[in-house]
């Protein structure tokens, strides 16, 4: 019996091909196949790795599917097999999630090279906090699909990362803007790691005037602050939500528990704000 072999995602530069790593370069030449988007590109990549003679067998994503049982028979042969999308980190925005499935579904080792990554590279240079963030990719288009996930964005406490293309860079802009109001801030992540990179930071309603004053070129990740806090209820309106549940018949601890949760102030304050209007409820109103 032959043994399985191995799927390995490998991270490729995102701009700058000094960012190909040793291991990822050596990864590269140890596989039988080399699965990617775009075979002129990747043997562009392998070249400058020193890398000659791979098999290299387009996945994108439109055939990933499609090429699924082609490179699991691979694997069951015990073949090694490189899995790259055309830059940074396969399956993100990228064709690899399919496969990396099937493949560990059918008992295959799937292991990574880690590397590039634009949504991460921009996080980090952004300045904005990175302790919790979400990553968007990119946004719908149009419709209905859009409006609800611009909505969802202006409520979202994180950092929000999202890919956008140049030609769309002041629409998508403008919409966050309109969204989530105009002060929010942001940070537009272009050309990272490319000679014209640049980083521009300022507020939302600022980025959608000067992205719609210039027609911004190469690839761009929008890194957006995440929504502040609600103020904290104040001690009346947590009296007010109280005494409304004990009069509808619920007991101090209840009411206490379901104000705590909807306000989100603490139980405890809840609760001992809330005795007073329960002795004013014994009592028969005030
Ligand atoms: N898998 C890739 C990764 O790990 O970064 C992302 C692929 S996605 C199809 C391409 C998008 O990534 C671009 O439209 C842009 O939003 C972002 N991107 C890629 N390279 C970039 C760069 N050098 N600077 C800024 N954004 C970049």
């Amino acid at each position: 019996m032959t043994a399985a072999g191995r799927l390995v995602l490998v991270a490729t530069p995102i701009g700058n091909l000094g960012d190909l790593s040793p291991r990822a370069a050596a990864a590269l030449a140890g596989a039988s196949l080399v699965c990617c988007e775009d075979t002129r590109r990747t043997r562009q990549l392998l070249s400058h790795g020193g890398i000659t003679g791979r098999r290299l067998l387009s996945v994108h994503g439109h055939n990933e599917q499609a090429r699924i049982a082609e490179v699991v028979g691979e694997l069951r042969a015990g073949r090694t097999v490189a899995l790259v999308s055309d830059a940074g980190t396969p399956g993100v925005s990228d064709p690899g999630t399919r496969l990396v499935a099937a493949a560990a579904a059918a008992g295959i080792e799937v292991t990574v090279v880690p590397g590039p990554n634009a949504a991460l590279a921009a996080l980090v240079v952004s300045g904005l906090p990175t302790d919790r963030f979400c990553f968007e990719g990119f946004l719908p288009r149009w419709g209905a699909d859009r409006r609800r996930r611009l909505e969802q964005i202006a409520e979202e406490r994180r950092t929000v990362l999202l890919h956008e293309a140049a030609p769309r860079l002041a629409d998508t802009l403008a919409a966050l803007a309109e969204s989530c109001g105009a002060d929010r801030r942001v940070v537009v992540a272009r050309e990272l790691t490319k000679l014209h990179e640049e980083l521009w930071r300022g507020t939302l309603g600022e980025a959608a005037g000067e992205f719609a004053a210039r027609e911004p070129r190469g690839e761009i990740v929008v890194v957006l602050d995440g929504a502040p806090a609600p103020p904290e209820a104040d001690d009346d309106s947590v009296r007010r939500q109280v005494r409304a549940r004990l009069e509808a018949g619920q007991t101090l601890r209840d009411a206490a528990a379901s104000v705590a949760a909807s306000l989100g102030v603490s139980r405890r304050r809840a609760y001992e704000l809330g005795l007073a209007e329960a002795g004013t409820a014994r009592n028969g109103g005030d």
